[in-house]
This record gives structure tokens, C-alpha cells and sequence, in this order.
């Protein structure tokens, strides 16, 4: 259906659109629902197709002959550090297999370097006075929050289709020394949808900084989580800083939470073999080794790295529809009205949704109220605050299909409704 946009509408067009979605929202009001699109979490169907990790691992040695149920190994089981060097495009001594969240390893890298300082660094980042990072906007909230409770500032850049505005980074980092940090999720930008180019990685990898222990946290979170069969190749960025002179600027992290179990998979850390052995000696005075079982138990399950891509391509089965019934609800009831508009990620767990410039919120609000739970206003963005109070990051993984279109329905009258209040205003 196409409509016209609200600006070209006449005052008794509408107050009678205004109308039109009042009916609709009280209609909505009265239908009871109970869904939700807050939190990028996989499906039910999703969690079964890990099951059989349920009844593994057979046995109980590596393939060294190690037996996983004893303490050691700090690194990691060898087999599945390989299997995952393979798939993030890196060597396997780069790489370390952990726990079962790679957030807290990347908040065990920024207390590491705040208590002691970075590999390179002259002194504990604490030590230094203010500190810090460069957040590319929206981006992930945890990334935020995490910086916040760290007392560590955030200064934004804008995220790009390419990845984050790699020009404006480069200003502000050239001179100044407190700048120690930045954010990339390169592969499917929670929520920006985007994928960092080997342009820009190698412009991030290359630029002059006033810190010389700059970091770059490289948080490839979807580096396998494809919705098409095209598959975005993540840059190397472990290369590209290594051939710019800066081997140690990067920190690769990644994790099975979105493939396997998203409470009990194994996260992983890549980066140069020196970072590697810093993280590993702060690491150490705190654990004997990891879950090897866990390890274990996900080499015999995947198999292989091509078993680990065939089993990406059973998720894309299940949550690529959603993603397409978003963008057709959305396309049905908005076109044409020029108040909203929205990505189709070709990965990842988001569709990043931008509405009328003052209405986030409200859109939020009226949503909550109609039993529609979606992510707070402002998540993307540091300390919560939207400059422009117009982005929504919508999660549809996680809610069954015919949800997932009750609930984008719901949202479009929602965004209808709000954005008549304020043309009407
Ligand atoms: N990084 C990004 C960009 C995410 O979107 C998420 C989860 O939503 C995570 C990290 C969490 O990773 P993990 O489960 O390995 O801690």
C-alpha cells in the first residue's frame, strides 16, 4: 500500500490519520498481548539444534591425550582453538577458547589494563587521569554500561554502512593522549546491521594515535551469524595492525553464545601472540584453566570449522524469515509515510529502526502500554541518551513468527500514532 508522506498532508488529513491510529491503538490495547523484542537472545528452536551437546562429550581426553576433567590448560583445548582460527581468520597460537562470555573477557582486558596497564602501556591506565573510549553510535549497550561502571568516558562517533566513521576517529584520537579505546563490532553492528570494510579496518589499524597503547576492542560477536547466503568475510584486522606497525592495537573477541548455547557456550579471545601471552599471565593468577569439558564437548559436536558453517546455516533457516516478515510489516503499514525507516541486515540479531526525530520514546511508551516490551530509549547510545530520541533497536530472533508480526504491527501503529501526535501538536 503506498501512502503519503505526513508532511504532505493537509491539517484535516491529519487529524484524521491522528484518529484513524487512535482507534487503532485502543483496538490494540484491547487485544492482551504479551510479546517481546528487547533482548537479542536466540530461539527456543534455535537451542535445540545444539541438543546433542547435551549427551557429549564422548570420552574424555583431547587429542593430545589430556583429560579435560583435570585443571590446566589456561589456552584453551588446541583442536577447538584451531577449528576457530580457522573460522575468525587467524592463527591458532593467537587464539585463546575461555569461559562461556566473551563480555567478561572483555571487561577482564579493560580491568586488566586499568589495574596494570596494557601490554604497551607505560603505566596502569588508572594511573593516567581520565581515560577514554571511542563508542561508534548506536551500538551495543553492554559496551556502554561497561564503560560507565568503569568510570571510563565515551565520546561517539557515527556508525556507517561501512563501519565506524573511521575519519572522525582518526581526528580526535591523533592528539589526544586520554583517548585509550575504541568499540568495533565489525561483522553485523549490534544494532547498525553494517560490516566494517578492509578500508576502513585498515584505516583504524594504520591511524596515528597520542596513546601509543591504543586499543582497538574488536568485538566480532556476529562474525558467523550470516542471513543470506553471501557471507560477509569480517577484515583481518590482527593482519592489517600488524603490517601497520601496531600488532598490539587490536583485541579480538568472539564467542559461540549465538551458535551453540547462549548460556553455555565458549568465548574466545584473538589477538598477537605478545597480547595473548599478557592476557594469559593476568589470567592466570585468578584461574587454573577453563571449562575443557565445554571445550571438548564443542570440538565433537561441530567437528569441524565447515561443521561450525553448516550449523550457521540451520540458524539462518529458523530467524531469516523474522527478519523478513519485520521488513515486510514495516514496508505494508509505514511506506510511503515517511516515518520511519530501517535496515535489512544481511547478519546478525538486530534491525536497527529509526523513527520521527522526538517520538523514540513515546513510540516505546505506547508499545509498553499495549504489552509490546522493546528495548528502552536510548540503549544504543551512551549513558542512554539518544541526541535525537529517534532510534529502536528491535530483536525478532527470539519471539516465535506469528509474534514476531502481532508485535511489529503493534510497534507500526505505535510509530503512526506518535508521529501524528506530533504533526498535530
Ligand atoms: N558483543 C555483542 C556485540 C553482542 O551483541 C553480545 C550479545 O548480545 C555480546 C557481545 C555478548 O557476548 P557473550 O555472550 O559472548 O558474552
Amino acid at each position: 500500500m503506498t501512502h503519503q508522506p505526513l508532511a504532505a498532508l493537509s491539517r484535516d488529513d491529519l487529524a484524521a490519520l491522528l484518529q484513524e491510529q487512535t482507534t487503532a491503538y485502543d483496538d490494540l490495547k484491547t487485544r492482551g498481548l504479551k510479546l517481546d523484542l528487547t533482548r537479542g537472545k536466540p530461539s527456543a528452536a534455535q537451542l535445540d539444534l545444539s541438543d546433542e551437546l547435551l549427551n557429549l562429550p564422548n570420552g574424555f581426553t583431547d587429542g593430545s591425550g589430556t583429560d579435560v576433567r583435570n585443571y590446566g590448560g589456561l589456552t584453551g583445548l588446541t583442536e577447538l582453538r584451531e577449528m576457530f582460527a580457522d573460522l575468525l581468520w587467524v592463527e591458532p597460537e593467537q587464539v585463546i577458547a575461555g569461559g562461556n562470555s566473551s563480555l567478561t573477557m572483555m571487561r577482564d582486558c579493560l580491568i586488566y589494563m586499568l589495574l596494570f596497564g596494557a601490554r604497551d602501556s607505560d603505566r596502569a591506565w588508572s594511573k593516567e587521569g581520565t581515560i577514554k573510549f571511542i563508542c561508534p553510535v548506536p551500538g551495543y549497550d553492554r559496551h556502554f554500561t561497561l564503560l560507565e561502571s568503569l568510570g571510563i568516558e565515551m565520546i561517539t562517533v557515527p556508525m556507517n554502512d561501512d563501519g565506524p566513521d573511521a575519519e572522525a576517529v582518526a581526528r580526535l584520537v591523533k592528539d589526544d593522549r586520554s583517548i585509550k579505546g575504541m568499540w568495533v563490532v565489525p561483522t553485523y553492528a549490534n544494532p547498525a546491521g553494517s560490516v566494517c570494510s578492509q578500508e576502513v579496518a585498515a584505516r583504524l589499524a594504520s591511524m596515528e594515535t597520542a596513546a601509543h597503547d591504543f586499543k582497538i576492542f574488536w568485538d566480532n560477536a556476529y562474525a558467523l551469524h550470516h542471513l543470506t547466503e553471501e557471507e560477509a568475510k569480517s577484515a583481518d584486522i590482527l593482519t592489517l595492525a600488524s603490517a601497520a606497525g601496531h600488532p598490539d592495537r587490536p583485541i579480538m573477541f568472539a564467542s559461540t553464545s549465538k551458535i551453540t548455547f547462549a548460556g553455555a557456550g565458549v568465548a574466545f579471545l584473538a589477538a598477537s601472540v605478545n597480547n595473548v601471552a599478557w592476557y594469559l599471565g593476568h589470567l592466570g593468577n585468578g584461574s587454573i584453566g577453563p571449562d575443557k569439558v565445554n571445550h571438548l564437548r564443542h570440538v565433537q559436536f561441530f567437528g569441524s570449522a565447515q561443521g561450525v558453517r553448516d550449523h550457521m546455516a540451520k540458524h539462518r533457516e529458523i530467524i531469516a524469515p523474522k527478519f523478513a516478515e519485520v521488513d515486510r510489516v514495516f514496508s505494508e503499514r509505514l511506506g510511503g509515510y515517511d516515518v520511519a525507516t530501517w535496515n535489512k541486515p544481511a547478519g546478525g540479531y538486530f534491525v536497527n529502526l529509526d523513527v520521527v526525530p522526538g517520538t523514540a520514546a513515546r513510540v516505546i511508551a505506547l508499545a509498553k502500554d499495549a504489552g509490546v516490551a522493546l528495548t528502552q530509549a536510548g540503549s544504543s547510545f551512551p549513558h542512554g541518551q539518544d541526541p535525537h530520541d529517534q532510534n529502536i533497536r528491535i530483536a525478532p530472533t527470539m519471539p516465535p513468527l506469528e509474534e514476531v508480526t502481532a508485535a511489529i504491527d503493534a510497534v507500526a501503529t505505535c510509530i503512526l500514532l506518535a508521529a501524528a501526535e506530533q504533526a498535530t501538536a
